[in-house]
């Protein structure tokens, strides 16, 4: 068996998560990984945040744009989003800039919950959406994926013939991290769009060699229900900074923005003028690039030495079961001074390991061997 493998998928056939059909109150606050007491002392190694940024240019961009504090940031949103257009050979009307690619998910999830639409995707995949759209009637229906932990393309277009809302698709996959190129995800996306809402998240997208030029965002003019969003968060390591965006349909980007308050103001002076400039540091995202890929084959390495089974890994994090390590390993992690994030996935226990700098994954591997070999 292939030890990929070992990361058993859930049960098979769809499972609606809710049933509620309108307004369900305040949700139970979700388990923060990232309670930070001192950020200071200890590694993170939980958020798939990036070590090295933000980058030179950025920075410089920031300290020269202090002084832009008094202005409402109205010039540089729309030069912003004229940048964009020129990035990805699109118009301006093509983008929405939100407060992290969070503020995005935040959109659709009222818009959602206004038009009555569900959503169907994968489990396991990043559930900010679902979760925030549940309070609103959402239903998330869930399609597993597939023993490699890929997004089941054929089970979810299937499923997607029967389900009228809004289907998503996180690829690369958080937190799986596997990743599906363009001779899949197109065909996939043609057939969805063509009927239905459909939002593909590649917030990871950037860290794979050639990625842009498989992005989804390729098909937008042709497919008015396609929507792509993108975060400044990780390959250009500003995740504190806050700035993420949607390409879409110019039909879709009014109908959201109309649902944001403050006129897309949202993004302040300092992170705009940051990500304007971080978008023409092609130099730091290669070296960020190349230097995330140099650490996570050294951990992938370490962690095929130990015998843990893995997902193949595309982006800035490893996924993998440690279901064998005896004891509690949150506390055992929490002791050496890392933060991370041990959950459940199907009745066994992962780890999404974000893939620090060289130094810092070499303390985790030194210090975490005992409790990866104990089993
Ligand atoms: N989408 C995915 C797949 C993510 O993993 C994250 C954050 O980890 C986000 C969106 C939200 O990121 P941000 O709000 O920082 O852009």
């Amino acid at each position: 068996m292939n030890r990929r493998q070992l990361l058993k998928t859930g049960p098979s056939g769809l499972v609606g998560l809710l049933s509620a059909p309108y307004l369900l109150g305040a949700p139970k606050p979700a388990p923060d990984p990232c309670t930070c007491t001192s950020i200071e002392e200890m590694i993170r190694l939980c958020c798939n945040e990036n070590p090295y940024g933000p980058s030179p240019l950025a920075r410089e961009a920031i300290q020269q744009s202090i002084r832009k504090g008094n202005r409402y940031p109205r010039r540089l949103h729309r030069s912003l989003k004229e940048q964009l257009a020129e990035y990805h050979s699109l118009s301006p009307d093509h983008f929405l800039i939100g407060s992290g690619s969070a503020q995005i998910l935040q959109l659709i999830a009222l818009w959602l919950g206004m038009e009555q639409k569900h959503i169907l995707s994968a489990d396991n995949t990043f559930a900010w959406m679902m979760k925030y759209a549940a309070q609103f009637g959402s239903q998330w229906t869930k399609v597993p994926l597939d023993e490699n932990q890929y997004f089941d393309l054929p089970t979810l277009r299937q499923a997607a013939s029967n389900h009228e809302g809004l289907v998503y698709l996180c690829n690369p996959n958080n937190p799986t991290g596997t990743y599906l190129g363009p001779e899949r995800v197109e065909p996939f996306c043609r057939s969805i769009a063509a009927r239905q809402p459909l939002l593909v998240d590649e917030a990871y997208i950037e860290y794979l060699e050639g990625g842009e030029s498989e992005s989804a965002i390729a098909w937008i003019k042709e497919l008015p229900q396609l929507m792509v969003c993108r975060t400044f968060s990780k390959l250009y390591g500003m995740a504190g900074l806050r700035v993420g965006y949607l390409v879409a349909h110019p039909e879709r980007i009014k109908e959201l923005e109309a649902l944001e308050a403050g006129f897309g103001m949202n993004v302040s002076a300092t992170s705009l003028a940051a990500a304007s400039a971080s978008l023409k540091d092609e130099e730091f995202r290669q070296s960020s690039r190349i230097q995330t890929q140099s650490v996570r084959q050294f951990v992938q390495a370490q962690l095929e030495e130990w015998n843990v089974p893995m997902a193949d890994a595309s982006a800035n994090f490893v996924f993998c079961n440690v279901d064998h390590i005896k004891g509690d390993l949150k506390a055992a992690l929490k002791d050496e001074n890392f933060q991370l994030w041990p959950f459940e996935h199907n009745g066994q226990k992962v780890l999404r390991l974000t893939i620090g700098s060289k130094e810092e994954m070499e303390q985790f591997c030194q210090k975490m061997q005992p409790h990866f070999t104990n089993s």
